[in-house]
C-alpha cells in the first residue's frame, strides 16, 4: 500500500527539535543564498544544511570552529547539518546530478564523465585526492579528515565520508566501491568517537552513515546491514542514516523502501538531494524522514517559481502587467507584498531583490508541502493529499 512506511517523528538536537518529515533547506556556504537566516526561520525552516567541502576550502573549518561552530558563525540558532563533502569532491567536474533521467543513463563505464568536463578527483582505498574548484590547489580527504572537518564545523548532524558512484559504473565497481565505503564508515565511527571524547566543550554531534549501492537491491540491503553492524572501539554506532548515491527517478521509492526495510525503526533516515513534489511524496511514503536540496533556491535565482499549479518562469513577457501575487493562496512574505509584474521587472533589471523574493517563495513552497505531508500522515489522508497535489502540479 502506498504510504505504508510513511511516519512522523521528532529529531532532537542540541540546537532544537526537528519535526519530521521535514525539508531541510541548503545553505551551501553557511548561507541560504540571498535570504536572511531570520527569514528562513519565519518561513518555517526547521534546520539548514551546509557543505563541508565548500566550508573547508572557504573560509576554512578552523575559522568556523573559532567562531563557535556553524550555528553561531552564520547566526542561525536552530539545528544544522553538514554533508561529508564526498558528493562534491567526487562529482567535481564530472557534471552529474543526483537524480538522473533515463536518457542520461547509457553505457556502463567506470570512468564516466559528462561531455566537455574534466575529472578533478581521484579515489583510492584510503581516501580521495582532488583539486579545488576555486584555485586548482591540491587537497586530500580521508574518512578521518572528513570527521575532523565536520567536528570543527560543529553541525548537529554530520555524515560519514563515502564514495559516490554513478549509475554508469559497472556492477563489479559498485561492489568494490561499497566495500570501500563500508571500511571508510568503520574509520569514521572510530574517529568520531575520538573527537567526541576530545571535544567535550562542544555539543554532541550525531553521525549518520551513508548508504550506497546504486540501483542494486542486494547491494543496498547489504550496505544497510553493514552500516548497522558497525560498533566503534568506545561502543557507539551510527545515530542515523543517509541514503546516498545517484538514483533514477523511477526507482527512488523502491530504493528508499529497501533501506527502510533493513534499517532500525528508531533511527532517522535522511535522503540526500531531493525536492520535487513527486519525489517528496515517494520518499516519505517509503520511510524517509528528512531531505535536503539546493534546487528551490537555485532555480529561484533563475526566475523559476513553484506553485500548486506547477512550475513557471516569471521572466517571460506575459507577466509584465500581471499585478497579482505569484500565488494568491501562498502565505509567504513575497506573495503577501509583491506582484508578478514587479518581480518580472526585478529580473529584467537584474536586481538582487529578485533572487531574494523568489527564494523566499520557493523555499516556503517546499517547506509547506512537506509540513502538509507530515500532517496528512497524522491525519490519515496521505494518499488523498498525494493524489490531489500531484494531479494539480503536473
Ligand atoms: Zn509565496
Amino acid at each position: 500500500m502506498p504510504g505504508a512506511r510513511g511516519r512522523t517523528g521528532v529529531l532532537r538536537t542540541p540546537h532544537g527539535e526537528i519535526r519530521t518529515p521535514a525539508f531541510i533547506p541548503v545553505g551551501t556556504k553557511a548561507t541560504v543564498k540571498a535570504v536572511l537566516p531570520e527569514t528562513m526561520k519565519e518561513i518555517g525552516g526547521q534546520a539548514l544544511l551546509a557543505n563541508a567541502y565548500h566550508l573547508y576550502l572557504q573560509p576554512g573549518s578552523d575559522i568556523v570552529d573559532e567562531a563557535g561552530g556553524l550555528s553561531t558563525f552564520m547566526n542561525w540558532p536552530g539545528p544544522t547539518f553538514t554533508d561529508s563533502g564526498g558528493f562534491q569532491v567526487m562529482s567535481l567536474g564530472v557534471g552529474f546530478k543526483k537524480v538522473l533521467s533515463m536518457e542520461s543513463v547509457g553505457v556502463r563505464n567506470d570512468d564516466v564523465i559528462a561531455k566537455g568536463k574534466e575529472r578533478l578527483a581521484k579515489v583510492d582505498d584510503d581516501g580521495v585526492t582532488f583539486k579545488s574548484h576555486l584555485d586548482g590547489s591540491k587537497h586530500r580527504f580521508t574518512p578521518e579528515i572528513s570527521m575532523q572537518i565536520q567536528h570543527r564545523l560543529g553541525a548537529d548532524i554530520i555524515f560519514a565520508f563515502d564514495e559516490l558512484t554513478t549509475l554508469l559504473n559497472t556492477r563489479e565497481y559498485q561492489e568494490s566501491s561499497l566495500q570501500r565505503t563500508h571500511e571508510w564508515a568503520v574509520r569514521c565511527v572510530a574517529e568520531h568517537e575520538r573527537l567526541t571524547a576530545e571535544r567535550t566543550h562542544r555539543p554532541y554531534q550525531a553521525l549518520f552513515g551513508v548508504i550506497q549501492g546504486a540501483q542494486y537491491e542486494d547491494l543496498r540491503r547489504q550496505a544497510c546491514r553493514g552500516l548497522e553492524s558497525i560498533v566503534g572501539p568506545g561502543g557507539s554506532g551510527f545515530d542515523g542514516y543517509g541514503i546516498g548515491g545517484a538514483l533514477e527517478k523511477q526507482n527512488l521509492g523502491t530504493i528508499v523502501g529497501w533501506c527502510s526495510d533493513e534499517l532500525p525503526d528508531h533511527k532517522p533516515r535522511h535522503l540526500l538531494g531531493i525536492s520535487e513534489p513527486d519525489d517528496l511524496f515517494t520518499a516519505v511514503a517509503n520511510g524517509a524522514d528528512t531531505f535536503d536540496c539546493v534546487n528551490p533556491s537555485r532555480v529561484a535565482r533563475n526566475a523559476a517559481i513553484y506553485t500548486p499549479d506547477g512550475r513557471f518562469n516569471i521572466n517571460v513577457s506575459r507577466f509584465r502587467r500581471d499585478f497579482t501575487p505569484i500565488d494568491d493562496k501562498c502565505d509567504c512574505y513575497t506573495c503577501a507584498h509583491y506582484t508578478r509584474a514587479y518581480i518580472h521587472h526585478l529580473f529584467k533589471a537584474k536586481e538582487m531583490l529578485a533572487s531574494t523574493l523568489c527564494t523566499i517563495h520557493n523555499e516556503r513552497f517546499t517547506i509547506r508541502l512537506v509540513d502538509q505531508i507530515r500532517d496528512s500522515i497524522d491525519g490519515g489522508y496521505f494518499d488523498e493529499l498525494e493524489r490531489e497535489t500531484l494531479a494539480r502540479f503536473y
